[in-house]
């Protein structure tokens, strides 16, 4: 942060705290997380934490760089997407938890908040980058929601790049359903449930757009769908109000239609952003549920709302302000 904050500085931009943004509307903005829950400081040795902060540094650099050059927010979601679902430390792509019967099952949404044309996919296995595969099924048209053997045969017709099973496994995440099961333990209580990640952003033209995508929660059994493909619980885009992707117990993002609600809130009940995603998670955990949204309003206002100890996430606009966070700490 410090050498971002004198880069940002050498170039005579104010450095901007995370909690709040510059009063000037930015020409583009774009937020990420990569996964929320429960996470104390002493899980995390700083090296960890330094590889976690590059890789989310990484993929708000490939969404920014496509945004200041004029390009979408569709663009700038998927490409940050993208390289988090090539990143084994994040539950999406390579490095998405196990299913109950050991196989990586993955889900992804996008959204363009110009038109409310949506695409996802649910329970693929040998996409590499399932985002792509949204963006595929929302570039089609016909359908919104492909599922499994359809979604992989829809794929292969639009020659979407595939990975063999053991791309997708990686140890740790075997090691953490190993455990679920020998401990008899949930899937919040498991090691590295974090990871699940998603993108929001509004582009020079003033669109917004959402996409996910995640591995699911780790034990998943009987073809479980999480929030994060369905539109309107964990993904939601709409220029009139707001861009959000969720991470946490789907179960209750689906149940509270979070991320539509939120947008509604905004929309017809003239709620604040702010205080419409937090009183949407504050419903969520007072069902029971964990974890957090990230949201884009239609001026390019990156919001962020958690109800775990930690969220990684991340922000940048034309401003200069371009910062990451782990714990929910970080934010004052
Ligand atoms: N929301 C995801 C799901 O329930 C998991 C997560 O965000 O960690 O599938």
């Amino acid at each position: 942060m410090k050498t971002l904050a004198l880069a940002a500085l050498a170039l005579g931009l104010a450095a901007v705290p995370f909690a709040a943004q510059a009063a000037e509307p930015p020409r583009w903005s774009v937020a990420i997380h990569g996964g929320a829950g429960t996470l104390s400081r002493a899980d995390m040795t700083p090296e960890r934490e330094a590889e976690y902060r590059a890789a989310l540094q990484g993929a708000l650099a490939a969404a920014s760089a496509i945004l200041a050059a004029g390009g979408s927010a569709m663009d700038a979601v998927e490409a940050a997407i993208v390289l988090m679902e090539d990143d084994p430390k994040f539950n999406a792509g390579r490095g998405a938890v196990f299913t109950w019967d050991g196989r990586n099952e993955l889900d992804a949404a996008i959204m363009d908040g110009a038109t409310r044309a949506a695409g996802a996919a649910t329970g693929v296995t040998s996409i590499r980058n399932p985002i792509r595969l949204a963006r595929a099924i929302l570039r089609d048209g016909r359908h919104v929601f492909l599922s499994g053997a359809g979604a992989e045969q829809f794929a292969a017709e639009r020659g979407l790049e595939t990975a063999p099973p053991d791309y997708f496994a990686t140890e740790p995440r075997r090691r953490a359903l190993e455990r679920m099961k020998a401990e008899q333990i949930s899937a919040l209580e498991v090691d590295l449930k974090f990871g699940t990640v998603g993108a929001v952003a509004r582009d020079a033209a003033g669109h917004l757009a959402a996409g996910t995508s995640t591995g699911g929660m780790t034990g998943k059994r009987w073809g479980r769908i999480g929030d994060s493909p369905v539109i309107g619980a964990g993904t939601y885009a709409d220029d009139r109000a707001c861009a959000v992707s969720a991470t946490g117990s789907g179960e209750y993002f689906i149940r509270t239609a979070a991320a539509h609600e939120i947008c509604a809130r905004i929309r017809l009940a003239g709620e604040a952003p702010q205080g419409a995603a937090d009183a949407v998670i504050a419903e969520i955990g007072a069902l029971g549920g964990e974890g957090g949204v990230i949201l884009m309003t239609p001026a390019g206002e990156a919001l962020f709302s958690f109800n775990s100890s930690g969220m990684y996430r991340g922000r940048a606009d034309s401003t200069g302000v371009n910062e990451v966070a782990i714990f929910a700490a970080d934010a004052e």
